[in-house]
């Protein structure tokens, strides 16, 4: 737990910098009081704190006592509360701010991608193969070998791989392993004989065993056809799960991400969150928040059970209303530029509609967040419709509804947004992932207010920025150069996709802490460095204010804190 000397040993001095703005005013806590007069148990001297609370943006040094920050100020403000055993951490003048909230994530699903073979680079068949065996090499009797990444189009002639490639290293281990967009997966032979997959096995609705020129099946099992095999894969047991939560909260620390979001846990994963959170274990603060429709089936029978605590909470409840863009199931109101036939689908959950409305306005009443993943812009206004339903039902209340994505927003729709109150959740990576292709799909006109950070703000529109990780890195630095550049990840528009739609570092910041915190009820906790609030802390290895845009991305955490203690130190 102690801070190594070298972290912190360079001495460079901490400099004023002038427009360096907080928050806004609204951003405050409700107002922190130190919380003991004692002396701290560990101060941060010799920082460049960047607060993110408006009512003092910029300090030197931070005082912690327990769990809490008990003072922020210059060097000689804060040396008050040194006493004989407080520990003193010289930040050496790096960049100090609040520990990272990543208001979407699924956390297990991450955890498990750390966990499993990474083939998405592989450039080769033969490499394919050869990382499969490595890994079969290291696996436990019958361990099955899933995730994966794949991804041929890299490969001479872009051929889908076969069992063939990889059966001769995996003679005793079963894998499935699943292209990067999910729509089709690979088993070996040890897999198809688990899964009674033969030639005689027919195609499923909706999915396709590929075969070869003799009828058998080649391995690759695409969309609904993947379900036969996916059945028989062993639900991980309790040990594999505390494994996986470890492996994520690892990587979280070493990202300083000391909050996250979990969005649609499965319960048996939640269960392992509560026991690792009773022995202290967690090291990031988690909240869960289950899927809607399993929530209000179970709202009659009783109050929804939570398990508040300062590393767990479960609350709020995530829902669909459309797809995603990738696969053209994302619903808008006119046809797709490049596919006119279709605008898209609503969710099933959505249909008939009169169902979501009722479940929402039940969950609601029964005083749950509701987060809904809404992605083309006919889903957002059908969305924001469904909050002014409930809104209507239910009377006024400081509700804060998100729309978890928000990608495309009609033009009509923003005014409408910030008077809802609703928080737009979004993950800035996505924009620069997707925006390599997104415009063929949507056309110039609607990639105005697509990713559209900067009209969100400009409309007084709460915004909490996520990864959807394992969808995209969870990295914030990554997160806040997405958000800031807009520069797609083929380094085709250096200058920003829709440039306009950029925002500042400092708006970057803020979506990354005290905005993630606004839309979980946790600003009065979370979110800024105040008397008061939680000890969760991150120190960079360099000041994303004073690096070009470009280098945003390349910087790196020197240290996480969370409630008080040291959970990471880069070596
Ligand atoms: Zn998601």
């Amino acid at each position: 737990m102690a801070a190594a000397a070298g972290v912190f040993s360079a001495a460079a001095g901490v400099a004023a910098c002038g427009g360096f703005g907080g928050g806004s005013p609204s951003d405050r806590p409700a107002g922190g009081q130190p919380t003991s007069g004692q002396p701290a148990d560990v101060i941060i001297v010799n920082a460049r704190v960047w607060t993110v609370d408006a009512s003092r943006p910029e300090a030197e040094a931070v005082a912690i006592h327990g769990d809490r920050i008990t003072a922020v100020g210059s060097g000689a403000e804060v040396a008050r509360s040194r006493g004989p055993n407080t520990r003193v951490v010289d930040a050496g003048g790096r960049f100090v701010m609040p520990g990272f909230n990543d208001a979407h994530i699924h956390l297990m699903t991450g955890g498990a991608q750390l966990d499993s073979v990474d083939l998405k680079d592989a450039a080769t068949p033969e490499e394919f193969a050869r990382r499969i065996g490595e890994r079969a090499k290291g696996a436990a009797k019958g361990q099955w070998i899933l995730g994966g990444n794949w991804d041929e189009q890299g490969w001479p002639g872009a051929p889908l791989p076969t069992r063939a490639l990889v059966d001769a290293v995996t003679p005793n281990t079963p894998i499935f392993v699943t292209r990067y967009d999910e729509h089709m997966s690979l088993a070996n032979s040890v897999a198809l004989r688990l899964a009674g997959v033969t030639a005689a096995t027919p195609d499923p609705p909706g999915g396709v065993i590929v075969r070869d020129a003799k009828g058998n099946p080649t391995g690759i099992l695409k969309d609904a056809a993947q379900a036969y095999v996916f059945k028989v894969v062993p639900p991980p047991t309790a040990e594999q799960r505390a494994r996986t939560l470890r492996r994520a909260l690892g990587h979280m620390a070493s990202l300083g991400v000391t909050s996250v979001q979990d969005m649609g846990p499965d319960p048996d994963d939640v269960a392992i969150y509560e026991a690792l959170a009773s022995r202290g274990e967690l090291t990031a603060r988690i909240r869960a928040v289950p899927a809607e429709v399993p929530l209000a089936e179970r709202l009659p029978s009783g109050p929804v059970r939570h398990h508040p605590s300062a590393f767990l909470r479960v609350s709020g409840a995530k829902g669909f209303a459309d797809g995603s863009l990738g696969s053209t199931t994302a619903l808008f109101f006119e046809p797709y530029t490049d596919d006119p036939a279709s605008r898209g689908l609503l969710a099933d959950e959505m249909q008939p509609l009169d169902g979501m409305r009722a479940r929402l306005v039940a969950i609601d009443k029964a005083g749950e967040q509701l987060c809904i993943h809404a992605i083309g812009d006919r889903a957002i206004s059908i969305v924001l419709d469904l909050f002014e339903d409930v809104r209507r039902a239910n009377g006024p209340r400081d509700r804060r509804p998100r729309i978890e994505h928000s990608q495309h927003l009609a033009p009509k729709d923003f005014e409408r947004y910030a008077q809802l109150g609703a928080i737009a959740s979004v993950q800035p990576y996505h924009a620069i992932d997707d925006g390599k292709w997104a415009e063929k799909r949507i056309g110039a006109e609607r990639a105005k207010t697509t990713y559209a950070f900067r009209s969100f703000l400009d409309n007084r529109v709460r915004v909490a920025f996520g990864t959807d990780w394992p969808v995209a890195p969870l990295d914030p630095m990554q997160t806040i150069y997405a958000a800031v550049t807009r520069a797609t990840l083929d380094g085709k528009r250096p200058g920003g996709w829709v440039p306009e739609q950029k925002v500042t570092v400092a708006e970057a910041i803020v979506a990354c802490t005290m905005g993630a915190a606004y839309a979980e009820f946790e600003e009065g906790n979370k979110g800024s460095i105040s008397v008061g609030k939680l000890a969760d802390l991150v120190m960079l290895s360099g000041d994303p204010f004073r690096v070009a845009p470009e280098a945003i991305a390349g910087l790196k955490v020197a240290m996480t804190m969370a409630g008080g203690k040291v959970v990471y130190e880069r070596r």
